[in-house]
């Protein structure tokens, strides 16, 4: 599997080579957006790292450009900022997941290997994960080919279960995203609304569940009968 590293750091560059090398992925890399344009143009990869610092244009104008165009490739953003705007900014814009710098190389590569092993169909802008899918446009749910009205936030939250396919949810994450849909958020938000969640999808016939995993976040996990 071959991932684009876009990284503009030669010395970062190198350490994520060797890292992802040591992890078993190959790796490109291109230091601004237009070199990354050609290199998407060249080669389908199974996965980008992304840095939004880049000398030409900011990294998040080549994943808007992907998504607009279906491009459904996973992407991981690496930010210097370490506001919480950049990593909401970059999910609504369609990451997959994001890492602030520094960080530790096992954690980048565990993360991109979740990314890989993702087993949900990301096919365009419909997420599927068991018999629940979410149009991303649209912002429609559908249970077992029904569709269901879910609220907005239940739906975000959603989105984000789908987006791992099958894999943890920090609850960080999960309160950016919240963070980003409305100003106010109270502490036990993330619980509030995943307690919803379930309770929709179980109302609905859903064939997945949603775990807690203590300290850590939440686990969307397909029951097969
Ligand atoms: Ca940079």
């Amino acid at each position: 599997m071959r991932v684009l590293l876009v990284e503009d750091n030669p010395e970062l560059v190198s350490l994520l080579v060797k890292g992802l090398s040591q992890g078993g992925l190959a790796a490109d890399s291109v230091g601004t957006v237009g070199d990354a344009r050609l290199a998407l143009v060249a080669m389908k990869y199974a996965a980008i790292v992304l840095d939004l610092g880049l000398p030409d244009e900011d990294g998040l104008a080549l994943l808007r450009e992907m998504r607009r165009k279906g491009d459904a490739t996973p992407v991981l953003v690496l930010t210097a900022r370490d506001g919480v705007t950049d990593r909401v900014t970059g999910l609504r814009e369609g990451a997959d997941d994001y890492l602030a710098k520094p960080f530790a190389m096992e954690e980048l590569v565990a993360r991109l290997q979740a990314l890989l092993r993702r087993p949900g169909t990301l096919l365009g802008r419909k997420l599927t994960f068991g018999n629940v899918s979410l149009d991303t446009e649209g912002r429609q749910v559908s249970v077992g080919g029904l569709a269901h009205a879910f609220p907005a936030r239940e739906t975000a939250v959603l989105e984000i279960f789908l987006r791992r396919g099958g894999n943890v949810a920090p609850k960080r994450l999960l309160e950016d995203h919240l963070f980003g849909l409305s100003g106010e958020v109270g502490s036990n938000a993330v619980e509030v609304y995943v307690h919803r969640l379930r309770k929709m999808l179980s109302d609905a016939g859903a064939t997945v569940k949603i775990h807690t995993v203590r300290g850590v976040g939440y686990l969307m996990v397909e029951e097969k009968s």
